[in-house]
This record gives C-alpha cells, structure tokens and sequence, in this order.
C-alpha cells in the first residue's frame, strides 16, 4: 500500500531551515522560518507566560480532558482581545485548535459541509499554506491581486477589481494585520472599503490573525477584524497565540465564527464541536490556560502587554536601521519600504537568483521569494546585510 505514494515536494520554509542548521558558517544569519528572536537570536518565554506556567504547576489538579472545543474561558479571553465589543456574544461560536493552523483547517472543513459549491479567495501572495490547505479539503480556489513590488504597497485597485468578481457565498481570506509574506497592509480606509465590497457581494469575510501585537499594537491591529465583525452577518476567524504569546510548540489557536444569530450560532458550534471530534478529539490545553490566565490575571496581562509591546517597537528598529543602511548602501529610497511595512515580514524584491546568491556568497539565509524575518535582524547582522544586498545587485 505505502508504495503507492508519492514524493511530496518538501516545505521551502522547513528546508531553508535546515539548509541553515547545516551551514557550518559561524557568521550565518538566519532570516527564513517566522519565529520571533531577541537581540541575542533568543525566542525567549515571555515573563507572564513563564509566571503562568509556574502558578499552574501550583494550582493544576488533573490533566484530565477539557472539551471538545476547548475551554470556555479561553474563548472569552480571546474573543474579548480579537473583538472587543463588536459583536454580541450570543453569535459566536468557537473551537480551539492545534495553532493558528489547526484553526484554519477546522474553518475550511466547515466551509466545505456548509457550502460545498464556495470558493475561497486569497491573496496574491499569501501564506503557502493557506492555498495548500484548501487544495487539501479540496475547495475551489480563486487569487486576488494584492502587492505592488514596484511601490512595496498593497496593489489595492487591483485587489477591489479581482474581489468585485466574489460571487454570493465565496470566502475571502483575509490577514487581519502584519500580511505574510508582504509586510503591507490595508489602512483603515481600505479596511472600510473592502468590507463594504463584501458586504455588497454576499461573500463572507474570514480573517486569519496570528500576529495581533506585532504591527501597530494590539487594539489597532484588531480594526479591521472588528469592523468586518460589526459591519458583516458572518465572519470566520481563526487566531493564532503562537506568536504574540510566543508559545509556538503549544500549539494554541482558535476558531471564533460570527453567525447571523443565536440560532445560527448553535448550529455552527456543533458542526465546530463534531469537526474536533472527527480531526484530533480533545485540544492541546496547556497554551490555552496559560493565554487565559495572563489575560484574565490584571499584573500579568499589564507585563504581557509591555513585553509585546517590547517586541514590536524592537521590529519596528530594526526595520527603520535596515532601510537606513540600505538607503546609504544604494543611494536611493527604494527599499524605504521596509521601514513603513509592519509585522514580522516584508518582501526585499530580489531574485531567486539574487537570493541563492545572498544564502551561498554571505551566509544570509532568506525565502526563496526574498522574504526575510525582520526579528532574525539584528544592529551587528545589518550593515552586513545592506552591504550583501548591494552586492548581489540589489
Ligand atoms: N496564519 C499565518 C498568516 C501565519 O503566518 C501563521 C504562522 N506562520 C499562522 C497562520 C499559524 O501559525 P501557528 O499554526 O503556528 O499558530
């Protein structure tokens, strides 16, 4: 039976990371796989999280199961940081998933049982996993326009003009902030219009937000998801707490859908509560308890949000120094970009060729489409990588 398979293409992203491991280069700078470093190329626990862990060792009394979907403080916790008050609580429904991944997964699962004839929308680029994992559940797929690599910004025009053909009952996923791979963003007014857009077309908006904290701060990285949420009749969420709480490993993320009512939130909760039973059971808890006893925990939350906010004002440095160096290395603007982008990505606007170049001649290791973690950066590696930049001809 096993013969039958066939070799699957390996993910650029866990390859690029290996292809670093074994680089035996001491000055190599690691710039691919997004996971958040400190100055000393740390991915530390943070403070409150490390707290938590220690009080629950004290406090928990049984690894029994919680359920199905997950314990309903953590939906609180989140659905208070993704939405705040923009939707009565009466029409969600929830299911906490393996990561911010798992919540997609479990998100297109329900689309495919409630509207098999959908397709999904997506950016161009986006995440890969996303249009792999709707390949996967085997859901039509359409891409909308959505970077200008000349300007760095979100081709925006383009976007409307490709989304304006969404017909009644599409999805259209949506980064909620901090675009991955691109960096760029929808300002507010982009939020509006586009919303508006969805609205007119029937389609229903679903938001992947894994990196809430980590553009603009934690309540203005939240606009558009809470407009969608106030304007729209359904939205589908899934949040990610791998890297705003840095518990990657714990896998922790949530499904949150907004229904058009009370009635319809029941239905969506079962279907939610049945697909968990059917894919893994029972949720991984332990990221879930300690996310909702930093949020629910005064001290905590108040040394979590300054940690955060440590972290995003560090990214953001470093993308004002790297388009600085880049600026005196070329003599020109053309990557101030970098500096305006948000988040843990932005797009270099190389060649794969340039990039193989960067990764084999100095060590600096980036996606293949010259995407690099701006948290990988750091004040010693960035001259350096200016310098590389130039010299690849960049
Ligand atoms: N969505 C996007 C856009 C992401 O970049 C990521 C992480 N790379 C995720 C979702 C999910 O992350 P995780 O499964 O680790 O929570």
């Amino acid at each position: 039976m096993l013969e039958n398979l066939t070799q699957q293409p390996p993910d650029k992203i866990i390859m690029l990371s290996g292809m670093f491991r074994a680089d035996p280069r001491s000055e190599k700078i690691d710039l691919g796989v997004g996971v958040y470093k400190d100055a000393n190329g740390n991915t530390p626990i943070m403070r409150a999280v490390k707290k938590a862990e220690q009080l629950l060792w004290d406090t928990e009394t049984t690894k029994s199961y919680t359920a199905l979907i997950g314990d309903g403080g953590f939906h609180k916790v989140m659905a208070d940081l993704v939405l705040g008050d923009a939707v009565e609580a009466e029409r969600l429904s929830f299911a906490h998933a393996p990561g911010g991944t798992g919540a997609i997964r479990q998100i297109l699962e329900l689309i495919k049982v409630a509207s098999p004839d959908a397709t999904v929308w997506m950016s161009d680029p986006t995440w890969p996993n996303h249009p792999a994992m709707v390949k996967g559940v085997g859901i039509p797929m359409r891409t909308y326009a959505y970077f200008d690599a000349d300007t760095g910004a979100v081709n925006f025009d383009g976007m409307m003009a490709d989304l304006a053909e969404a017909k009644a009952g599409d999805v259209v996923i949506l980064h909620g902030c901090c675009h991955n791979p691109t960096g760029a963003n929808l300002n507010e007014t982009q939020w509006q219009q586009v919303a508006d857009l969805l609205l007119e077309k029937e389609a229903i908006p679903f938001v992947d937000i894994a990196y809430q904290g980590f553009g603009d701060g934690l309540q203005k990285d939240a606009f558009g998801v809470r407009l969608l949420a106030e304007k729209c009749p359904e939205v589908l969420i899934s949040a990610s707490c791998s890297k705003n709480f840095g518990i990657y490993r714990e896998r922790c993320g949530l499904v949150i859908a907004i229904s058009r009512d009370s009635e319809n939130a029941g239905l969506t909760q079962g279907m939610l509560s049945s697909l968990n039973r059917l894919n893994f059971s029972f949720p991984p808890d332990h990221g879930a308890r300690l996310v909702t006893m930093v949020l629910s925990d005064p001290e905590l939350r108040a040394d979590w949000e300054a940690e955060l906010e440590e972290v995003r004002t560090s990214m953001l440095g470093l993308r004002k120094k790297l388009a600085d160096a880049l600026r005196d290395e070329t003599g020109s603007d053309r990557y101030g970009f970098i500096a305006e982008h948000r988040g843990m990505f932005s797009r270099l606007g190389l060649t794969e060729e340039q990039v193989t170049k960067l990764r084999e001649d100095h060590g600096i290791y980036m996606i293949g489409d010259s995407r690099f973690n701006v948290a990988g950066l750091s004040e010693a590696s960035i001259p350096k990588i200016a310098k590389a930049v130039v010299a690849v001809g960049g």
